[in-house]
């Protein structure tokens, strides 16, 4: 699957919208992302795990982990891919934990996968999660990497799709100032 493929599939499930639209951060975009929406479909979701799991079959992975919830989805296929452990991390006050008595084995051969890479927090997070247990954690992947490329998460990593997706503030929107009306996805305006 090549990213043409991938952004065409993410149009038709509206996890990839084109218009004008104000994000949560109140930020404004021409362009708005649901990866949730992208891996409704398990065929869907495994034909992009399939993509991730190509690239790191010389690896010798051990385990799949990935950040939740986001991750959960798309890690658990590229663990189906690569038919080895899938695992999960998440925040217990605020701080990124493996917890659900999940055990890592001290230099296990960890991959990290994310749905999308935005400023790379939580996978940062869930990789620093992983290694205080003496992990070795061999690379990480999203299937978006909203930031072209320039998210550094400490080690190498890689992504389907590099999208840079502009923002703006609404008073330095060209969008507003071109008189479109600005919708909050998944309100009623
Ligand atoms: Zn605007």
């Amino acid at each position: 699957m090549n990213a043409e493929q991938i952004l065409e599939q993410f149009r038709q499930t509206d996890a990839l919208l084109e218009g004008h639209f104000i994000l949560s951060s109140g930020l404004h975009s021409p362009e708005y992302l649901q990866c949730a929406l992208a891996l409704q479909y398990p065929p869907d979701a495994a034909k992009f795990s399939k993509a991730i799991a190509e690239q790191f079959t010389d690896e010798n992975i051990e385990t799949i982990a990935s950040p939740a919830i986001g991750g959960l989805i798309i890690g658990y296929e590229v663990a189906k891919a690569l038919n080895v452990r899938f695992v999960w991390t998440e925040r217990e006050n605020g701080i990124m934990t493996v917890r659900r008595g999940f055990s890592v084995k001290e230099r296990e051969r960890i991959l990290v996968v994310e749905d999308v890479i935005t400023t790379g927090g939580s996978t940062r997070e869930c990789i620093e999660a992983l290694e205080a247990r003496g992990a070795k954690v061999v690379g990480a992947a999203s299937i978006i990497d909203r930031s072209n490329g320039t998210v550094d998460v400490g080690v190498p990593r890689v992504s389907l799709v590099s999208l840079e997706v502009p923002s703006y503030q609404p008073e330095d929107c060209p969008m507003c100032r071109s008189g479109v009306e600005a919708i909050k996805p998944g309100s009623r305006k």
